[in-house]
C-alpha cells in the first residue's frame, strides 16, 4: 500500500469522545519505549506524525490519524504505568479498555513487543486479555536491527510458546525495524488485505459504541514476516 496522505485527526480521552467514524481502525499499543511512535512514523513515512502523542498530557489520550482517507491508524496509550491494587487487573487505562472492548470499527490490534526482551509478564497478560475477548490482533516485534536475526527469532519463538500457555490465539507475527525498514511493507500489505476483505463492511452501519461481533479472521494464520 502506498501512503498518499496521513493526517492527525483528533485525540480522545475516552470512548465517548472518540470520533464517529465508519472507517476501519488499526490500533497500535505497547509498553512505553517499545518503539510505537517510531513505527507509526515509519509506516506513514511522516517523521513527525506520532509526535503529537508524546506531547505532555497527550500520552494518555487515544490519538487518531486518517490514512489515505480510507482507514484510521489509532495510537493507544501505552500500558504498564497504572498502579493497580489487585494483581489480576490489567495495567491499562479505562479509555483503552473501553476502546478495545467496544469500538465497533476496530479491525485489528497491533500488539508491539520489544524483540530483545524475554517474554514479559505484562505483554503476556495483555495478549491473553486480547485473546480472551476474541479481539483480532497481531504481534509486532520491534527493534530487530539491534540484535542478530537468530536472536530475534529466538525471542519471538519464546514469546509464542509462553503465549500458547494462556491463550488459543495464534496471531500473525511481524518483525520490524525503523533503521532497516524491515516489516513496513508487510504490515501495510496486511492492512491493505484487511481493507479489501472488509470492503463496505461498515458503510451501512453508522459507528456504534456498543459491543460488536468481529470475524477475527486476521488472527487465523500463524505466519512470520520480516526479520
Ligand atoms: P514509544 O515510547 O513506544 O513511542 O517509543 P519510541 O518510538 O519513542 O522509541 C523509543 C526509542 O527506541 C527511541 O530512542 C527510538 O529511536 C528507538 N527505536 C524505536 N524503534 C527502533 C528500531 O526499530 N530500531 C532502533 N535501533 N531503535 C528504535
Amino acid at each position: 500500500m502506498k501512503i498518499k496522505s496521513a493526517q492527525f485527526a483528533v485525540s480522545a480521552p475516552d470512548l465517548a469522545s472518540c470520533p464517529r467514524s465508519v472507517l476501519p481502525e488499526f490500533a497500535f499499543i505497547g509498553r512505553s519505549n517499545v518503539g510505537k511512535s517510531s513505527l507509526i512514523n515509519l509506516l506513514t513515512e511522516k517523521p513527525d506524525l506520532a509526535k503529537v502523542s508524546d506531547l505532555p498530557g497527550k500520552t494518555r489520550l487515544i490519538n487518531f490519524f486518517t490514512i489515505n482517507g480510507n482507514w484510521t491508524l489509532v495510537d493507544l496509550p501505552g500500558y504498564g504505568y497504572a498502579k493497580v491494587a489487585r494483581e489480576d487487573r490489567l495495567e491499562f487505562n479505562t479509555a483503552v479498555r473501553d476502546y478495545l472492548g467496544q469500538r465497533a470499527n476496530l479491525r485489528c490490534v497491533f500488539a508491539l513487543i520489544d524483540s530483545r526482551l524475554e517474554p514479559q509478564a505484562m505483554d503476556l497478560r495483555f495478549v491473553h486479555w486480547l485473546g480472551s475477548h476474541s479481539l483480532p490482533f497481531v504481534l509486532v516485534f520491534t527493534k530487530v536491527d539491534k540484535q542478530s536475526a537468530q536472536s530475534s527469532r529466538n525471542t519471538m519463538e519464546r514469546f509464542r510458546q509462553a503465549m500458547a500457555q494462556s491463550t488459543d490465539a495464534r496471531p500473525r507475527t511481524f518483525a520490524t525495524s525503523i533503521t532497516t525498514k524491515t516489516g513496513r511493507s508487510e504490515i501495510l500489505g496486511f492492512i491493505e488485505q484487511s481493507l479489501a476483505k472488509g470492503k463496505n463492511k461498515f458503510v451501512l452501519a453508522p459507528m456504534m459504541n456498543g459491543p460488536v461481533r468481529r470475524t477475527g479472521d486476521e488472527t487465523a494464520t500463524p505466519e512470520e514476516t520480516g526479520g
